[in-house]
This record gives C-alpha cells, structure tokens and sequence, in this order.
C-alpha cells in the first residue's frame, strides 16, 4: 500500500513560512482535496509532497523512504505532478505531449511500445482529445491545454498523483469528466491529492479535504466529517451552506453583505 508522509514541513519563502510545520499522511487509495484561499500555500505543498521543492524543516515520506533520497526516475515512475497552470513552451502535438508521461517508464531510445502508444490514445479519448491528436499544444485552448496537461499527468497510472488545480479554466462537463476520472483514479488503488476551488466538486468526489490556511494545516479528515459551514467561514472568511442535493453535497457560498 502507497503511503506518502509529510512530518512538520516548513517551506521558508522571503523570510515567511509559507508552509508551516504541516504534517499530514495519507495512504491508497483515496481522494484528498487539498483546499484553501489563494497564498494559503497549497501549490508549494504539493510541490514538497511531490519531492520537487526540500523544505526547510520536516521532510517527506514515501512508504516510510525520505523522498528526497528516492533516485529521480523511480520516484518519476511512482508519482506524477500537475503543475498549476502547466504550460507548452514549444509545439509539439496534443499526442506527444500525453505521451511524455510515460517517458519515466519508457527503455531510454525507440519509438513508443503498441501497448502504450494505444494507451495513450485511450487517455486523449477519455479527456475529449482524440481530435486534437494531431495539434500543436501552444494553439490549444486555456481549457483544452488543462486537459492535455491532465492526460499527461495520468497516461502513466502513476501510484501518487498529485494534481495543483486540475479542473482551473474547465468547462462544467469537462471539469466533472476530470473529477471523475480522478476519482476512479483513486478507486483503482491510486493515492490522489488535488488542490481544488471547486469546493461542490470537491465535496461530491473527494474522500479526504486537507484545509491549508496562511501555511497551515487547520483541517484535516473524511469528507462528510470535516466539510463545514464553521471550516468555510473560518479558512475562506465567507458564509456558506452545504445542502444534501440529488447529486450529493452542494456548497453554496454567500454572498457578504
Ligand atoms: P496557493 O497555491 O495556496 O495559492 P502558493 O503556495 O502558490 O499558494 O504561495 C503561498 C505564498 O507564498 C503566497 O503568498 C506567495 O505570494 C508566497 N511566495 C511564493 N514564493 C515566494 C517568494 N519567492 N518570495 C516571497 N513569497 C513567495
Ligand atoms: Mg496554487
């Protein structure tokens, strides 16, 4: 079983500690929501938890190993990370691009095995992408480049995905298609943590919610435990009512007056 680890993780940025003594633990499978307001550091702690960024104090745990002392390729094969706002610097097609996420498993020189190279055809048909194939990802829509980002985070199968804002600049359906995705990513054994705003999405798919504010950890649990009217109002400062809807929880933030 995957079991990531973080023990009292203090990242310092400009003389703050933009991440504060957070400790969390998770193991497969499961759904984490990481939430909170912008600044709160939720991106730099997926980039710690993900082994990308050495905090200063604390350290992080992959099935018990520091994740800094795991070699770059294995710990590339066991985990992947979706950057807030991934960008393409350079056009290469919506295909290739999904299928550098499988360069980690891949024999150093040769083409693409069938098996992956139908895999990677199975991923851009499951994120609405089949015919956007052959375009280059620097033309592509903020959305579609969204997508293309999350399918290259995916096409691997990867046993930790950790995922900044997946569904930012999504569509309805193409955000519920992500978080579904994501969810049966889960399902199948896999450890996903994902920073959200969408708190109704989050609320309906995600097992666990991770609430950071100013750097801290100030919730932590199942779902339909923790998710709160007290916990909105105390981490984003607004009112909100969470309703049991026809298809699961419903979050409404208030307006202020
Ligand atoms: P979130 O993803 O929750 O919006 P981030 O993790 O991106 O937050 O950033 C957390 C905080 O750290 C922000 O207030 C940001 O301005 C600050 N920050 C990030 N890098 C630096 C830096 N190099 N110097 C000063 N502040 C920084
Ligand atoms: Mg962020």
């Amino acid at each position: 079983m995957t079991r990531l680890e973080a023990w009292s993780v203090t990242v310092m940025r400009g003389g703050r500690r933009i991440v504060d003594a957070a400790s969390v633990t998770r193991a497969a499978p499961g759904l984490t929501a990481l939430i909170g307001p912008n600044g709160a550091g939720k991106s730099t702690l997926l980039m710690a938890l993900a082994g990308l960024l050495r905090p200063e104090e604390g350290a992080v745990l992959l099935d018990g190993v520091p994740i800094a002392a795991i070699d770059r390729r294995t710990l590339a094969r066991r985990r992947a990370y979706l950057p807030q706002n991934a960008r393409c610097e350079w056009p290469i097609s919506v295909e290739r691009v999904v299928a550098l996420g499988l360069t980690p498993t891949l024999p150093p020189f040769g083409g693409l095995p069938p098996s992956q190279r139908a895999r990677v055809s199975e991923m851009l048909s499951q994120c609405d992408l089949a015919e956007k194939r052959d375009q280059p990802a620097t033309t592509l829509s903020g959305g579609e480049l969204a997508r293309t980002m999350l399918a290259r985070a995916m096409v691997g199968d990867p046993e930790v995905l950790i995922a900044d804002e997946p569904i930012a600049g999504l569509d309805p359906r193409h955000a519920l298609d992500a978080m579904r995705r994501l969810h049966a990513c889960a399902g199948r054994g896999r450890l996903v943590i994902t920073a959200l705003h969408d708190i109704t999405l989050a609320a309906r798919y995600a097992d666990h919610v991770l609430a950071l504010k100013e750097g801290r950890i100030v919730a932590d649990g199942p779902t339909a435990e923790i998710l709160s009217p007290a916990l909105l109002r105390d981490v984003f400062g607004v009112d909100a009512r969470i309703e049991q809807g026809e298809f699961g929880l419903a979050v409404r933030f208030v307006e202020v007056a």
